[in-house]
């Protein structure tokens, strides 16, 4: 009888795992609570499933330990997860170094991993609810679930983290990983909407427009980034709001206050601005400020700024005073913002926080503390940044995982 490796979680990175762990000749079980195995990879990407990114680099993951994730990628990188869905049947697209499968169906990854699942005779229980703390009996793990016990030579936690509940990552996982004496950082909402104070927003909502982000806290800017905004009755939303929402989940539960600041147009100085306005207004002395920035920004958002500035909408160009361009640059430039909140883990994307690191051996993704037990993907304190960097993260980790619980050893 071979190896037998119990992972319990069927998401992208347990999925990954229960290949390779199989590829290595190891009875391989899956024992997952939902009715079904990943939930999550059929609404990622806008249900296009964003696989991975070509340009992956240190910045793109956060971590407690900061080395973690890239020592892991160097073990398993974008290559070698390239290699595996060549392996499985999927033929990628390339979008400006963000890789997608070619049917641009998030569905048909899962198919196909589903499909490979099936050919390696992996034993998938769907449906389990794991009724104890797992533990050791001698050398093996016992897993006691509705299923009756379940008893294996390895086992991987593959849970996932706490966000999009919905898709059966509902954070028991820690409890699993704590349950084994491991380390975990309190996770919060990662790549989520962040909810702000300030009656405007009503009046914002639906636009969409091109903007820098700056989270701000006291003097110290937390974290910066660029792109399409998007403005909601609560706040702001959008993929440069997700880049930067980790940093206000991380400040606002150290109850610190943080303010988001946005600037509309991020091509020009505050000076350039403050110069095209000036220039403009001598251009167009006949319009009514109303429709002053009509074809610079969108009509809601101008209205918006010129009340901000003080700027009466009925008032003639030609009787505005210079000063009030200057107020208006102000405004273009760093509109502000109180974050109160970040939306909840319903709405967040992953979370950042997981099971400390440190307890982790990177090359293996064997627990330090356990040996034998193997931890994957979301459940650990590691988080990407939008564009396929936290699927490659699942793909990375859980590959490494499965290899190694399953006997083998990988060289690239
Ligand atoms: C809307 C959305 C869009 C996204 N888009 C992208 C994208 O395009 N690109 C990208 O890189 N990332 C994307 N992500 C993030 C990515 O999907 C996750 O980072 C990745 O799926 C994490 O993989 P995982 O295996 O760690 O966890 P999951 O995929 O969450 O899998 C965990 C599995 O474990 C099961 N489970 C949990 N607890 C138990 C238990 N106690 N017993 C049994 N089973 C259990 C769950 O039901 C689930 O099946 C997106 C996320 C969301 C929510």
């Amino acid at each position: 009888m071979g190896r037998q490796v119990i992972i319990i979680g069927g998401g992208a990175s347990g999925m990954a795992a229960a290949i390779m762990a199989a590829r290595q000749g190891a009875e391989v079980t899956i024992l997952e609570h939902m009715d079904r195995v990943g939930k999550k990879i059929l609404s990622t990407g806008n249900g296009k499933c964003n696989l991975t990114n070509l340009f992956l680099e240190k910045d793109c993951y956060h971590c407690s330990q900061p080395g973690f994730p890239m020592d892991v990628l160097e073990c398993f990188g974008v290559k070698d997860a390239l290699d595996f869905f060549e392996g499985l049947g999927i033929v990628t697209k390339n979008k400006n170094g963000y890789i997608y499968p070619n049917s641009e169906q998030a569905s048909a990854v899962l198919d196909l991993l589903r499909l490979e699942l099936s050919h390696l005779q992996v034993k998938i229980m769907t449906g389990c609810q794991i009724l104890k703390q797992p533990c050791r009996k001698g050398r093996r793990f016992l897993i006691q679930s509705n299923y009756g016990d379940v008893l294996g030579d390895a086992l991987i936690l593959a849970t996932g983290s706490k966000a999009a509940p919905v898709t059966g990552s509902d954070g028991s996982g820690y409890c699993l990983a704590e349950s084994f004496g491991h380390r975990v950082i309190t996770p919060l909402p990662a790549l989520v909407q962040l909810r702000c104070a300030g009656k405007h927003f009503k009046q914002l909502s639906g636009v969409r427009c091109e903007a820098a982000v700056a989270l701000v806290s006291g003097k110290k800017t937390l974290a910066r980034s660029m792109g399409e905004v998007q403005l909601t009755d609560y706040g702001i939303s959008g993929i440069p709001t997700f880049q930067v929402s980790r940093f206000a989940s991380v400040a606002l539960a150290r109850k610190q206050a943080v303010r988001a600041i946005l600037d509309f147009l991020p091509a020009k100085s505050k000076m350039e601005t403050e110069r095209f306005l000036t220039e403009r207004a001598m251009q167009m002395p006949y319009l009514k400020t109303g429709d002053f920035l009509v074809g610079v920004l969108h009509k809601k958002l101008s209205a918006v700024l010129l009340k901000l500035s003080g700027i009466p909408a009925e008032q003639m160009v030609a009787k505005t005073p210079k000063s009030a361009w200057s107020r208006l640059a102000d405004q273009i430039k760093s509109f502000e913002a109180e974050v109160t909140a970040t939306n909840s883990f319903e709405q967040a994307q992953v979370c950042c926080g997981g099971v400390d690191t440190r307890d982790v051996m990177p090359e293996t993704l064997e627990s330090r503390l356990v040996p034998g037990l193997y931890l994957t993907g979301e459940l650990l304190d590691v988080d990407g940044i939008c564009g396929g960097y936290n699927l490659q993260w699942a793909w990375s980790s859980g590959c490494l995982a499965g290899i190694y619980a399953g006997g083998g050893c990988f060289v690239h």
